[in-house]
This record gives C-alpha cells, structure tokens and sequence, in this order.
C-alpha cells in the first residue's frame, strides 16, 4: 500500500484550490449545519497558492478568447469573499490517528482565507477551468510558493486504503493535492466536467502533472483510483442518438484512464425508462463489449456501480449487476463498485456482523466477490428498503458505525479502493455554502483505527454515541418523509417498486 510516512509537502503545482463550491464532490448536496471538526486535525494553515497551477495550460477546443479565470469568474458569479473559520471544538468528533510525527500547531488552528471564488458550482469543473479559478488568495503569503501542510498525514501500514471523491477543479493533476491534503491513500475523481456532454481533449500537461505527481507522491494510481463516470451517461438508454453521445463520453472517459495510467473506472450502469429491464441490460453489456474493443481504453476496467433505487434504474438489485456481466465478453475486465449507502437503502442490511456477512454472502453467490474491485463508503440518511440515495457522514446514518466496523474489518476488502462521498458541506458564518474536508480526514482516520478496534472499548462507544447523536436530526427528519412516501404509496394501486424509485422528488439532489 502506498504511503508517506511524513507529512508530504504539496508542491504549488498539485495545490488544490481550497474552497470549491459545493457540489464538485460526488455526495448530495444536503446541508447539514453541525460542522464539527476536531481540533487536532486543523489545517495550521489552509492557505491556498496565490499562484495558477498552470500557466497558459489550454483546454478543450471550444474556449472563448478571454478564459482568465477573473472574467470566468466575474462572468459566472458574482464576486464572494469567503471567509472560513475553522473553530477548534469539539467533544463529539473522532479524533484522528494516534499522531505519528508533526502534528498540526493547535496555536495555528484559527485560520482565516479570503479569497475570490464563484459560488457556481459549474465553474469548477475538471476539464472547464485550465487554472484555478476562484482560488487567487488575496492574502499575502510569506512566500508565492508556499506549502500547504495537509490537514491529516497519509497513514503507513493500514490495512486499507481509505480516501474520499475529491475534486479535479483546474485539471486532473490538482486530484493528487486534494487527496495528500486530506490523508487519504484512494480517491476517485471525475475525468472530465460530469454535468455537460463536452469531450475536450486531455490536456497533456495536466495528464503529465498528474502522473509525474502520483509517481512523486508514492500514489499507486492503478489500485487506490477510481474516477466517477459522468451522471448523464446512460448507456442503457434506447434512442440511437443519445445512446452515442453516452457512449462517446464513456468511451472518451476510458481512453482518458488509459493514458493516465488509471486501471478502473467506475459508473452507473444505466436506467432502462422506455424500455425493458433486459433491454436495458443487453444496451450496457453492448457497450462495454465495444469500448473493451477499443485500443484506446488500454486495460482499464469498467466497473458497475450499486444502485439505491429500483424501478427503472438498473443496478438496485445484486442480479441486475451480475445478469450485466454474464454479457459481458472480456470477464477480466468488469467489476463491480459497493456503494454502502446505495446497497442498504435497496434493502441488504450491514448493520450487524450476521447482516453484513449474508449480504456479502449474497454478493458472492448473485455477482461473485471476485468482481469487487472497489467501494463507496457512506452512511444513508434513509433507512433500509428506502430505496433513496442520500449519503450522511460515517455512522451519522441509519447504517450507523457498526457497518463500517464490519466493512472495514473484512479482510477480503483490504487493500480495495474505499472512498467516502459523504457530505462535507457545511455552511460558514454568513450563512454561505462552504467545504469542509477536515470531515474527511476525520473520517479517513476514524475508518482506519477501526480495523481490529474492539466493538465494545470506551473508544468505540463513544465514537459510536457521539455520531448518532450527531446525525439524529436528518434520520428523522428523511425517515419521516420515508414513512408519509410509504404511506402514500400504500393507498393508490400503482405499482410500487416503480413509482417509489422513480419518483422521489422530494428535496434532496440524490445521485452519486
Ligand atoms: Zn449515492
Ligand atoms: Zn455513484
């Protein structure tokens, strides 16, 4: 496993830009006020380069003459100035692995940025931005080149390998400063905007900056990454037309992989509206079979992705995932991506030891365990056979911290890719959507002493206590609106995997 023993500086060239606006990151956009961030874990500094990482670095064909990131900025949102207090609190919050080396002055623990940024999540997207838009800090650092210090070291000798979606704003190669910056030794990105049909070229100095950083950074990039498809794809989908511009970007997101050194890639396997569910089945299968045709996707891997929902949506159900498969001609190279919050809310329990082996049990004989190739670790703000995709933070949940207990204590799983898409949004003083991703190197470390951590230690309970608490408000309030949706459905004669899947509209932004 790959791992830094010291706290790896981040050069100014794989600097992150520190504030993306929320929704860069793969968790539903809810907003959960009660930041709490251990102390420990502040950044002494979360400064952010005054510097573009790139200079003149191009992108994509179709880029209007002025792309400074001011006139993107002032062009697409309106001036902001962020101001992000991070408060040394709090009782509730895990704290990180016994400190091995440097750790964070506490003296340094109040930090301030301000900083231009858009408060439009599209200005942020990989493959839009050549140089870091929103992220000129107006504050004087000591020097330009300044290193940021991550907010968490990446740990040595865990057994797992443990990070979180982080984002790729400016350019792939800023993955890698987002992943030091939060300790985590797996990560998945998006390879390109996920929210547009554009296929830009790959910016080769970006795919360089992003290799030559993996390889500086001991950042195994063919077993701990893997990207996150585009949520438009749908390769299921039966109109000829869109079927190829699906196909097209999935194809282009492969070949992106595969000149990145990436093995894996992971997707949602598609929805089947107007049409059968072995339809459906039969147009994903098609596709991968023709994209591992392709010289250009290399060796990398597709892997299926775990629904939450049914109804349409193909992938709720372990069958639908291995009935993919069996189409599938080069079984070598498929897989399969667990999504904790998505497996549970579509009804295979973790909770408990016993639960959680018969699901795993259930993977093996349905998929086949040989084809689990990574997972997303999240709690579920929906209670199981909600069949609603709403991730919480670990152990805030209805799956709660025993599940990831259980999960991260399954030897079959060490050494898999885990990322965490649970939400680090949180809200500043001015009532402002910011980031929070001291939440993830929290949560990063709180995973990894979980291995081998006895259940019934005073760590373990408090841990255990504290987070429930912590996430009371949310399970009532989503398993309330589960409940009236329940009773809802129960009265009308309307078929109801379907319509309980399918129509959840309620507030939440449910994908990932
Ligand atoms: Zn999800
Ligand atoms: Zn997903």
């Amino acid at each position: 496993m790959s791992s830094d023993s010291s706290l790896s500086p981040i050069p100014p060239h794989l600097q992150a830009p520190a504030a993306e606006s929320v929704g860069e990151a793969a968790s539903p956009l809810t907003s959960q006020s009660n930041v709490e961030v251990h102390e420990a874990l502040q950044a002494p500094e979360n400064g952010v380069s005054a510097e573009a990482p790139i200079k003149g670095a191009k992108v994509g064909k179709k880029r209007k003459a002025d792309t400074s990131p001011k006139a993107k900025v002032t062009k697409r949102a309106r001036k902001v100035t962020v101001k992000e207090e991070t408060v040394a609190t709090v009782a509730s919050a895990p704290p990180p692995a016994k400190p091995k080396a440097a750790k964070p002055k506490k003296a340094a623990c109040k930090v301030k940025i301000e900083q231009e940024t858009a408060d439009n999540n599209l200005a942020h997207e990989p493959g839009e931005a050549d140089s870091p838009v929103a992220t000129k800090s107006k504050k004087t650092r000591k020097k330009k080149d300044e290193i940021i210090p991550p907010l968490a070291e990446r740990t040595t000798g865990s057994k797992l390998r443990v990070g979180a979606h982080v984002s790729a704003a400016g350019g792939i190669h800023n993955a890698i400063g987002n992943l030091l910056h939060i300790g985590a030794n797996a990560f998945a990105l998006f390879m390109k905007s996920q929210r547009t049909w554009k296929n830009p070229e790959l910016n080769p100095e970006h795919a360089t900056l992003f290799i030559d950083g993996c390889k500086n950074h001991q950042v195994e990039v063919a077993d701990c990454c893997v990207p996150h498809g585009s949520y438009l794809v749908n390769l299921a989908h039966p109109d000829e037309e869109r079927k190829k511009q699906a196909y097209d970007s999935f194809l282009d997101d492969l070949t992106r992989c595969h000149k990145t050194g990436i093995k894996y890639y992971n997707f949602h396997p598609g929805n089947s509206a107007a049409t059968t569910r072995d339809a459906g089945i039969k147009r994903i299968a098609e596709a991968i079979n023709q994209a591992h045709k392709d010289p250009s996707t290399g060796t990398v891997m597709p892997l299926l992705e775990t629904m939450a929902t049914l109804g349409n949506t193909i992938g709720g159900q372990f069958q639908d995932i291995a009935d993919i498969i069996k189409q599938v001609e080069d079984k070598e190279r498929i897989g399969v991506c667990l999504d904790t919050c998505h497996v549970f809310a579509a009804g295979y329990d973790l909770r408990t030891p016993k639960a959680y082996e018969r699901t795993m049990r259930e993977f093996d004989e349905t998929i086949g365990l040989n084809y689990l190739k990574a997972l997303h670790v999240n709690d579920s703000k929906a209670p199981l056979y909600s069949f609603r995709d709403l991730h919480a933070r670990i152990g805030t949940g209805y799956l709660g911290l025993r599940a990831f207990h259980n999960l991260v204590n399954d030897k079959r799983l060490h050494g898999l890719p885990m990322v965490l898409e649970t939400p680090i949004d949180t809200k500043d003083e001015n009532g402002k959507k910011i980031e929070d991703k001291s939440i993830w190197a929290r949560e990063i470390k709180m995973l990894e002493q979980l291995v081998d951590m006895d259940i019934e230690s005073d760590q373990f309970k408090k841990w255990e206590a504290d987070l429930f608490e912590e996430g009371t408000g949310e399970r009532e309030r989503i398993g309330e609106q589960v409940k009236k949706r329940a009773e809802k459905d129960a009265k009308p004669k309307k078929k109801k995997g379907k319509m309980k899947a399918e129509t959840d509209d309620e507030d939440e932004t449910e994908e990932d």
